[in-house]
């Protein structure tokens, strides 16, 4: 009955080995990021998917940092104002979130990891 035990997130672990010799890298990075950050999987999952869509919606995809109106798709980010860094109340905390427009989200990104010393 013990050994049971020991097989447990192996296979949840396991990647999909679905990609083309020319993706290995891609695939291989994205591999060690699930492995490290396991996080970032929070960002595919459907409660994350509605939760920035609400966000977003509220704002009226408005952003938060330059006040540019974003109707297209996809040019507007739900953003964590306090960086989440894996705390996963912070990543899931509505209040936490502001919708931002993607320049200034990356900025706001590039800003952040600069100071982190990435
Ligand atoms: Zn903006």
């Amino acid at each position: 009955m013990g050994r049971l035990k020991q097989l447990p997130n192996r296979l949840t672990s396991l990647p999909p080995r679905i990609a083309s010799p020319s993706h290995q890298s891609e695939a291989d990075r994205n591999r060690y990021r699930r492995a490290t950050q396991p996080w970032r999987k929070w960002y595919s999952t459907k409660a994350w998917q509605s939760l920035s869509w609400k966000v977003r919606l509220e704002a009226h995809f408005t952003c938060a940092q330059c006040g540019r109106v974003e109707g297209r798709k996809g040019q507007t980010v739900a953003d964590h104002k306090i960086p989440h860094k894996g705390d996963e109340a912070l990543f899931w905390d509505e209040n936490n979130l502001q919708c931002l427009c993607k320049l200034c989200h990356d900025k706001v990104k590039q800003a952040e990891e600069r100071a982190a010393g990435w």
